[in-house]
Formats: structure tokens, sequence, C-alpha cells
């Protein structure tokens, strides 16, 4: 893509000019925090970036951007992981940060909704549902930094989608500041509502590329008022779909989250923190299981350990442990967290976000990891995830005392291998994290020729003159 012509001082001055100089950041320094990603991939560069206040102020920004031809890289809590929220290193664009924008506009606990600003981080949300004893189900270990916005943006996904689905199953309505700056008020909560194309789905997983989402209304649910929670060693990841049938039909309660972990990442966790094993049996997976339901606390904990003495009994299973306290159930969900964490710890580490169907994750598994093991010997896949929606993400951990920046070097090369089986066995090279720049290249790879014409006529049709997020999740130049 040719890089965009520099934003001209006059532009400049009445972007500014919108949002007050103290929130139009030029200084180098105070401009670092928008411009790395979690990762460190891509470090980007802004002639400026703003953080409006208001709806109006974003529309007053994308008004001026559309005249001037100005692109605009909207960002919400940076915790991205495929580069949409880094503007490119030609300094020529502008970084449009939606975190003032923060306010819970209307929780209501009749209807079952929240009515929420974008920049409001997720954390933020779920803390004012449960203040009306209310659950917003969506769970990510970037909780307390990603906004509603990016999670809406991002399609994002968790450890809840198993039983609640990914943020486009909980979003009812949205506000969207459109590419020339009007305002699309799409604020409906409404469970029922069939009255043509549904432009808030557009929107959604449109990693910023289609317009500035400014405030969304969420679906609450009832909060659970009981929970049991298990880690479970078992020899192949099959088992944990057995466990998971079982689980489903045993009643009382529903699978919340089924999270697989291996043995490498068990390694990590107790060579690089103060956690233990609780299990007595070492084995190649575990995976971390929670049901919940809403009888009366305690009663399906021993649901929980009637179904896996059973699945031992069956030898499905090698060895569990079903959390006697809530400090145990925090302390089995800690080991699942220090995952990514821990990785850092052992050197480089080559990512995959990918999702296959069920019944090929195990084939998955040993077909990738034979892969990366002929590629580089002493590669040590981490593959942990959702195991409940076919999600693992693949992670590659640096042979030990190889040099990280050779091994990272070898990032496309092994993620080609990777994503060869993936596609073969028909899963996604994207589960959960989206496009970004990290895959946008690859878009001819998994969308047939019609669907990305189709998707190019969106964008064409959305934002004539290319100015949100180009270069991002599409290939090629509109
Ligand atoms: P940003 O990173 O700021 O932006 C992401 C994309 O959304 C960009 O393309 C940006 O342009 C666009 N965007 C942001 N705000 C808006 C807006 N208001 N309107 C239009 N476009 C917008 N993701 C998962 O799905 N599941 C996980 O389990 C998960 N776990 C994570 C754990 C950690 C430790 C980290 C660092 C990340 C994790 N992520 C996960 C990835 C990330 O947190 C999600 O993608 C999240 O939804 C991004 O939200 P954000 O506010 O940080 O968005």
């Amino acid at each position: 893509m040719r890089p965009p012509a520099p934003v001209d001082p006059e532009t400049l001055g009445r972007l500014a000019a919108v949002v007050g100089s103290e929130n139009a950041i030029t200084n180098p320094s105070e401009m670092q925090p928008y411009l790395n990603e979690p990762r460190e991939r891509w470090v980007g560069k802004a002639a400026v970036v703003l953080r409006p206040k208001s709806v109006a102020e974003v529309s007053k920004i994308l008004e001026i951007a559309h005249e001037t031809r100005t692109h605009v890289v909207t960002q919400g809590g940076n915790t991205g992981l495929v580069g949409g929220q880094i503007p490119f290193e030609s300094g020529n664009e502008v970084v449009l940060s939606l975190l003032r924008l923060n306010r819970i506009r209307q929780i209501d606990a009749i209807e079952n909704t929240i009515t929420v600003d974008a920049g409001a981080t997720l954390k933020a949300v779920q803390d004012a549902a449960i203040g009306v004893n209310r659950l917003f189900p969506l769970s990510l270990g970037s909780e307390g930094s990603c906004t509603i916005g990016g999670n809406l943006a991002t399609n994002a996904g968790g450890v809840g989608v198993l039983a609640y689905g990914t943020a486009r199953a909980l979003t009812l309505g949205l506000e969207v500041v459109l590419a020339d700056g009007r305002l699309w008020n799409g604020l409906r909560g409404l469970r029922k509502d069939n009255t043509g194309y549904d432009l808030k789905d557009v929107f959604v997983g449109s990693e910023g590329t289609l317009g500035v989402i400014t405030a969304a209304v969420l679906s609450l649910l009832p909060r659970p008022t009981d929970l049991a929670t298990a880690l479970v060693a078992v020899d192949r990841v099959e088992s944990a779909l057995e466990i998971l049938h079982r689980a489903e039909a045993a009643g009382g309660g529903r699978v919340t989250a089924l999270e697989l972990l291996p043995r490498t990442g068990i390694d990590f966790i107790l060579k690089h923190t103060s956690l233990r094993n609780p299990l007595a049996e070492r084995s190649d997976w575990y995976l971390l299981i929670e049901i919940s339901g809403f009888g009366e606390p305690g009663t399906l904990r021993p649901t929980l350990v009637n179904l896996l003495g059973e699945a031992l009994e069956d030898q499905l299973i090698r060895d569990a442990v079903v959390a006697s306290s809530e400090a145990q159930a925090r302390e089995l969900w800690e080991m699942r967290e220090m995952l990514p964490l821990v990785q850092k710890a052992e050197g480089g580490s080559i990512k995959h976000d990918v999702s296959l169907p069920l019944p090929a994750l195990q084939k998955f598994l040993d077909e990738a990891s034979a892969a990366v093991q002929r590629l580089i010997p002493g590669a040590r896949p981490v593959a942990f995830g959702h195991v409940g929606d076919g999600n693992i993400h693949f992670n590659i951990s640096q042979p030990e005392g190889a040099d990280k920046h050779a091994f990272l070097e070898r990032w496309d090369e092994v993620s080609a291998a990777v994503f060869e089986i993936v596609l073969g066995l028909g899963g996604s090279i994207s589960a959960e994290h989206g496009i970004g720049r990290l895959k946008r290249d690859l878009m001819p790879l998994i969308k047939s020729p019609v669907e990305l014409a189709l998707m190019k006529e969106i964008k064409r049709a959305f934002d004539p003159y290319n100015i949100l997020n180009p270069g991002k999740l599409l290939p090629d130049e509109q």
C-alpha cells in the first residue's frame, strides 16, 4: 500500500481544535503508549493522537478527515494482537483514541441491558452488571484494559464463548460515527427486530475499517449462584470432547469454560511461578473445566466429582482435582492465565490463534507439532486455549538456548506450515484475534474471490475514500 501524504499543518490544527490542545498529543514520548502493541511486533508512528471526550467530537474529527482524506486509526485499549490498532510507520496517519468516552450510560435490570460508551473497559462493564446482580459474560485475559469498542470491532471471544457466544452474540444495538462524520444511532435493546439488513452485524468484527463505534447496547444475563471448577489430566485431547458431552448431559449446570493446558505450559509455570500442580500424575494434557448453575451454592461440586469419578473408572482421564474453595478455583484459573506470561520467560514465541472442527483437534495438534519439529528441531509447542469451542493458541517457544531473534525471523515460514494444516482440516487461521495487519495478506487464502470482492464493495460503500484503518483486514488498496 502506498503511504498516505503527510497531514498538512492546517488540517492538524483543525483536528487539534476539536479536542483541545491537551488532547491532541504530538509529543513523541507521550505518543509512545499508543504506538506500541502488546507483542512488540510493530511500532507505529502518527501525526497526532486525538483523544475526544464526546460523540460530537468524534463526528467532527471524521468530517474533517473525510474532507481532507486523512487516514484514521481507531484505538481502544490497545490490547489487540494483530496490529489493527497501530498506525503504519509513515507517521502520516491519525490515531483516534476512544479511552475518554468511557461512561456507563444506562443499565436496565428489567430489560437486562446495559448501554455503554465504546471506551469503557470490559472490566468496568462486568462490574456495573454485578452492581445490579447480573452477568456480562464476555471474559478475556485483557479485560482490565480492553474496551467494549475494541471488543466489538474484533468480535472478541475469550473463555465464556462455549456458553455465551462471542461479543457479537451479546450485542443488541450500536451507535457508530460513519467515515464522513454522520452518526448512525442504532442503540436499540430489542431482542427481536427483523427489519432488513442488520447493520450492527456489519460493524461487529470490522476492525475499525467501516466506522467508529461510539456506544453499544449489550445483553445482561442472570448471575450464576453456584460454580464448580476442576483440573483434569488426560492423555489425548479427544477426551476433552467426551467430558464436555458428559458434563452437558449431567444436568444441574452448564459448562461455562473448557480450557486446554499442555504439559510444556505446566512445566513453564512450575519453573517461573510459585504455583504448584495439584495433580500427582504427570500428563501430556490438562483441562480446566468450569460448570455453573443457579441452585444452592455447593450443589454442583458433587455433580462434577461424580462425573470425573466415572471418567476415571472408564480410563477416560488420568487424574482430577475439583476445587474445594473459591481460593482453590482461583489458583486453578491462575495457572491458565499465567500461560502467556511464562512463555515470555522462555524466550521467543511464534503464536497462532486457530480454530478447528472439534473432531480434528487431536490430528491438528499431532501434525502441526511434527511439522514445527521438522522445521526447527527442539522448538517447543505450547498449545493451549478455549478447546471447548475448537480454539487453540498454537504457540511455539524457541528451542532452549536458541537465539531469540533468529527464531522469530522464521515466524512466516512456521506459520505457513501450521496454516496449511489448519486449512486442510477445515479450520480457520484466526479464531478470535482478527486479521488486522498480521493476517491481511492471507485473506485470499481463506476467502473466495467472490467473498473478498463483496467485502471490498462493503468497504467502498461505507468508506469511499478509504480513510478508516486502510491497509488493515483487506489485502489490497481499494
Ligand atoms: P484495540 O486493540 O485498541 O483495537 C483492536 C481493533 O479494533 C483495531 O483494529 C481498532 O482499530 C479497532 N477498534 C478499537 N476500538 C474501536 C471502536 N470504538 N470503533 C471501531 N473500531 C475500533 N482476544 C480475544 O478475542 N480473546 C481472548 O481471550 C483474548 N485474550 C487476550 C489476553 C491478553 C493478555 C491480551 C493482551 C489480549 C487478548 N485478546 C483476546 C486480544 C484483545 O484483548 C482483544 O482483541 C480486544 O477485543 C481488543 O480490545 P481493545 O479495546 O484493546 O482494542
